[in-house]
């Protein structure tokens, strides 16, 4: 266990350079802010001008709300309303930095678009990534939820076995029953926000491609050359896809770990994805509004795919990835790179383990002697968050 507790102290005492986005002015004093309530007060406006529908906005207002309901520690703790300036302003900082990183990616992903949308705009129309995207994480996560309730409703005895290392959640049936349903409605913000991202970035392309007059159909001498124009946009998309992706990697890393350096943004943003110490499938989801906003900006690459493969490759990522990485009793146990982050909270914050071995914060479990035991889950945390750990857990009631 030691190994495990003295290596990831040790990582970031000297980050290296572009490790993550070095931010200026004083940290927001005065106490956390809630990032649901932001988050909330975003929606109603973005409906307001009418960005986004009423409907939307007031579904997505009362899961916040429910959320708040469920987890009051969040409305106890969290709320200190005099320290949102400072810390939107680091968040801003964060998020504009990530703006920048990605503009040349952007411009790249529009030019290409401008010789594919005349071909596939209207079959982007014709089939909604959202309905579909949202439909199937929506069923997963009912399923999820129905199995939870359940086994913790009527076979509590034995919930230790489905939740055998979710100790941090689950002092009592009501607590881990409220913690399932709370990572269920909170998980559904984060979950509109990413099924949306493909449809936002292709609004947007659109928006500027009619504003700016650049419909290459309008254009007499392209006219007659539109199929053309959308293969060799096609294979140059297809053979610099990878070189795109690569800032989707990178900026998830230095978002993440500047989450965790910048305690102002971990106790008003990222803290909330860590209430899941060891967490469940539904944990996938308990991300701040604000956070997922700011990690999917990535993916100027994939925007540009047709809906049905946008759709399809997040269904494969889904069922391959992400929910796994957020449960100990899946056939890829424990050991997993992103369970070890949640476990020891400064190392393994790339997506995958690339990032952090290049920035030196990778870390792997040495041997199954020293996997986490079936004791308390504080027991295995560097000191500074064991206290944390056990006062949050024990707030349950
Ligand atoms: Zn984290
Ligand atoms: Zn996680």
């Amino acid at each position: 266990m030691n190994t495990a507790n003295t290596k990831p102290q040790q990582l970031l005492h000297s980050p290296p350079a572009g490790a993550e986005y070095r931010l200026f002015g004083a940290a927001g004093t005065g106490g956390a802010y809630n990032s649901h309530f932001v988050a909330g007060a975003i929606f109603i406006g973005l409906a307001a001008v009418g960005a986004i529908d009423w409907w939307l906005a007031i579904w997505l207002d009362s899961c916040l709300a429910i959320g708040l309901l469920l987890d009051r520690r969040t409305m106890n703790r969290k709320l200190a309303l005099r320290a949102m300036p400072g810390q939107m302003l680091l968040y801003s900082q964060v998020a504009l930095r990530a703006a920048v990183h990605l503009l040349p990616y952007y411009l790249f992903a529009f030019v290409l678009y401008l010789g594919m949308a005349p071909v596939i705009l209207p079959l982007n129309f014709a089939i909604s990534s959202f309905a579909m995207l949202y439909g199937f994480y929506m069923a997963i996560r009912i399923y999820w939820l129905v199995r939870y309730l359940w086994v913790l409703h009527f076979h509590w005895e034995r919930a230790g076995r489905t939740f055998q290392t979710h100790q941090a959640n689950l002092k009592t049936r009501s607590s881990a029953i409220r913690h399932v349903l709370w990572a269920f409605f909170l998980g559904n913000v984060g979950l509109v926000v990413r099924c949306s991202s493909q449809v936002i970035t292709i609004a947007g392309f659109e928006y500027l491609r009619q504003r700016m007059n650049l419909d290459l159909t309008k254009h007499p001498d392209l006219s007659g050359h539109m199929m053309t124009i959308f293969w060799v946009t096609t294979a140059i998309w297809l053979a610099t896809f990878w070189f795109a992706l690569q800032p989707a990697f990178l900026i998830y890393y230095r978002v993440h770990r500047t989450f965790h350096t910048c305690r102002p943004l971990y106790d008003s943003v990222h803290s909330i994805h860590h209430r899941g110490v060891l967490p469940t499938q539904l944990d996938s989801g308990t991300i701040s509004p604000l956070e997922f906003a700011l990690t999917e900006l990535n993916l100027p690459a994939a925007t540009l795919v047709p809906n049905w493969y946008w759709t399809l490759g997040q269904i494969i990522l889904a069922l391959a990835g992400h929910f796994p990485s957020h449960d100990t009793n899946t056939w890829m146990k424990t050991g997993h790179h992103h369970l070890l982050h949640h476990r020891l909270f400064n190392v393994n914050f790339g997506l995958i383990a690339r990032e952090d071995k290049r920035y030196g914060s990778y870390y792997c479990e040495p041997s199954k002697a020293t996997a986490p035991s079936s004791g308390p889950v504080e027991a295995d945390l560097p000191p500074p968050w064991r206290q944390a750990v056990a006062a949050m857990a024990g707030e349950d009631d």
